[in-house]
């Protein structure tokens, strides 16, 4: 049965009430009608099996059945830092970072980005890539969808992973440690931080930056793989090692 995701505040339970891109879907191309049943996910880790009642041009109201909580993840959460990427490479890297299960991504001004944010569209900017997260998280039927963050300065980033077990990409390291084989916690109450660089890559002060706040620097192996490409690789190793995928 397909997932569908509302916002918290469409469910006072046990009603849940649907309107708006979702109600015309649902009603308009799917063709959903009274009884029928419905998967619904609040995006905060909350599913509910759901029978429709009523459905009017205004909205979509339906009784819950039965409330699922997700089971605990048992693996520690993934952030993801990548530096501000030209174009649609951003919006790519935000949706496949989604399906594979981070838990936050944040996107970072950094020295050799192409793309710096322009400071009167950074909040439509945001609020677009959250809804890319939202649609990948529904489609790949994540519990929650990541938050991702306004594009923060480097150095805010790394000052809020502390605590945190985390790495920066870094290509050209022949001899340093690969992701592969760095070691990584396993418990759902720590946390795994990652950074990927720009198109342009990382300047050395930010790596040296990074070093200091305790960021180990990491490759993915000899090949220079672009930026969007180093991302998605890097969250599915860490996937892999830790159970999510694979
Ligand atoms: N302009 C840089 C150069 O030619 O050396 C390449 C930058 S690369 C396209 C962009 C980012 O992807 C890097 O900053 C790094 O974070 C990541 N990356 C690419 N290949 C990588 C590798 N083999 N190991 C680790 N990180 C890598």
């Amino acid at each position: 049965m397909p997932l569908f995701f509302v916002p918290p505040e469409s469910i006072t339970y046990p009603t849940v009430s649907i309107t708006g891109p979702l109600l015309r879907h649902l009603r308009d191309s799917l063709r959903t009608t009274t009884g029928q049943h419905l998967l619904v996910g609040d995006g905060q880790c909350r599913r509910y099996l759901v029978e429709v009642t009523t459905v009017s041009k205004a909205a979509m109201q339906g009784r819950v059945l039965h409330t699922f909580e997700r089971p605990p993840l048992g693996r520690p959460p993934l952030l993801l830092g990548q530096a501000l990427l030209k174009g649609e490479k951003m919006d790519w890297v935000i949706q496949k970072a989604t399906e594979l299960g981070v838990s936050t991504i944040v996107p970072l001004m950094t020295r050799h980005a192409v793309v710096q944010p322009k400071r009167e569209r950074v909040d439509a900017q945001t609020a677009r890539w959250q809804r890319i997260a939202l649609e990948a998280a529904q489609q790949s039927e994540q519990w929650s969808v990541p938050v991702v963050s306004a594009p923060e300065r480097l150095s805010q980033f790394l000052a809020a992973a502390k605590g945190s077990r985390s790495f920066i990409l870094t290509e050209r390291r022949e001899f340093g440690l690969t992701l592969r084989n760095v070691e990584l916690p396993t418990t759902e109450s720590e946390r795994i931080t990652m950074a990927v660089g720009p198109e342009g890559g990382w300047a050395g002060e930010e790596v040296a930056e990074a070093e200091q706040a305790g960021f180990q620097p990491v490759s993915l192996g000899p090949a220079i793989l672009r930026a969007e490409t180093a991302a998605l690789v890097a969250v599915s190793i860490v996937q892999f090692r830790t159970g999510t995928l694979g």
